[in-house]
C-alpha cells in the first residue's frame, strides 16, 4: 500500500511495524518470565502490528491512490 505520512510528508510504501519495543521485551524477560513471554506473543500477534511510516513509525498516514501516485511521479516529488 502506498502512503503519504501526515507527520513527516514520507511518499512510498507503507511498512509493516511492530508496537512496543524490543529492549521493553527484553527488559521483561530478564526480570518476569511470564509477562515476557505474554509481550512477546502480543508483539507477534496481529494485535501487535500495524501498518505505518517507515521513517518515522507514525501510523498518522493517508492511503494514495494509483492516480495520484501517477502525478506525484510525473511532478518528480518522489524521491524513491
Ligand atoms: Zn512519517
Amino acid at each position: 500500500m502506498k502512503i503519504k505520512c501526515a507527520a513527516c510528508d514520507y511518499v512510498g510504501e507503507a511498512a509493516v511495524l511492530q508496537k512496543g519495543s524490543r529492549s521493553k521485551e527484553i527488559a521483561l524477560w530478564c526480570c518476569l518470565f511470564l509477562p515476557g513471554l505474554l509481550y512477546t506473543l502480543w508483539r507477534l500477534s496481529s494485535d501487535g502490528r500495524y501498518m505505518g511510516c517507515p521513517r518515522c513509525k507514525s501510523a498518522q498516514f493517508r492511503p494514495i491512490t494509483r492516480r495520484e501516485w501517477k502525478d506525484l511521479k510525473r511532478q518528480g516529488a518522489l524521491k524513491v
